[in-house]
């Protein structure tokens, strides 16, 4: 496997990062997770957007245009000679010393890995997944904004651990005041009375590129939807309910903390959603 490592494609054995950079030593950076369709990149340069905007928030200066950025990562999935993929592309404050200080830092590092993708089992899909869930709260987003997608995700870890011990694959991470800010991986939507609801940002959401789309979905389709505060009642009562992801897609829930969704099954707002959105993979993307 090729990476591309600081303006370079090096094999994967010589893709290496320095012990001193601070993406490593405190988790200062910043990434990407990016799908590949049939040799489009999906949505692409909304990606490189929030790059950007992360960058911004964590005062992080990219020496690179997002048209170089761009341009590396279609490389990155050519090099390797996929079509079908995960691109990870990560951002890290670079080498400095062993302070906090990002400005002994000078030089950011920038890498891409464009792999293979491990997807859900594809009983997720039809059937729906289980979730719980789980105590870990959602970090406040006044403290770090859930929109900054950073290197460091133990928040998010701790409480996937907290999954698993429960035997469910994803959890709902709620807010510092008991609301539902989003799973551990991806964003949450459910649906009542023909509506779909999801968290804010300011709840603790990422604001997901597949979360994005699902809104663009809805008009299309002609299903109202809103950003609505949600708690753990509110989400046993919907009628449906799925999360969303660039490596999930759009996943049905059926169970939460015990109790079944709706009717137990994949929701018939959802069927038209998971439709809709592996029709517009294929045609909103930048050709590799
Ligand atoms: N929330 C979190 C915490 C995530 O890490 C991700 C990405 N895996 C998402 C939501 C979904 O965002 P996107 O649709 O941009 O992949």
């Amino acid at each position: 496997m090729k990476i591309y490592l600081d303006g370079k494609f090096v094999d994967s054995a010589e893709a290496k990062v320095s012990v001193f950079d601070h993406g490593l030593l405190y988790g200062d950076g910043i990434f990407e997770g990016i799908r590949l369709y049939k040799g489009n990149v999906f949505r692409l340069d909304a990606h490189l957007e929030r790059l950007e905007y992360s960058a911004k928030a964590i005062l992080l200066k990219m020496p690179w245009s997002r048209q170089e950025i761009a341009n590396a990562t279609c490389e990155a999935c050519r090099q390797n000679g996929l079509q079908d993929g995960y691109i990870r592309l990560v951002v890290t404050r670079g080498v400095g010393d062993l302070g906090l200080s990002p400005w002994l830092c000078p030089t950011p590092s920038i890498f891409i890995i464009a792999d293979k993708i491990n997807l859900y089992p594809a009983e997720y899909y039809t059937k729906g997944m289980e979730i719980v869930t789980v105590p870990t709260r959602r970090v406040n987003s006044a403290a770090f904004s859930p929109a900054i997608k950073s290197l460091n995700y133990l928040n998010n870890i701790l409480a996937k651990i907290e999954a698993r011990q429960f035997g469910a694959p994803e959890a709902i991470m709620l807010n510092d005041q008991g609301y539902v800010g989003e799973c551990t991986g991806d964003n949450i939507f459910m649906v009542h009375k023909g509506k779909i609801l999801t968290p804010c940002a300011q709840q603790g959401a990422l604001k997901g590129i597949t979360r994005d789309t699902i809104f663009d979905i809805a008009q299309e389709i002609g299903v109202p939807i809103e950003e609505h505060d949600l708690t753990r009642y509110d989400l046993w009562n919907a009628d449906e309910c799925f999360l969303t992801g660039t490596a999930a897609e759009a996943v049905p829930v059926v169970k939460l903390d015990g109790r079944q969704i709706g009717a137990g099954t994949p929701g018939p707002i959802f069927a038209r959603v998971l439709e809709a959105f592996r029709r517009r993979v294929l045609t909103e993307g930048t050709r590799i």
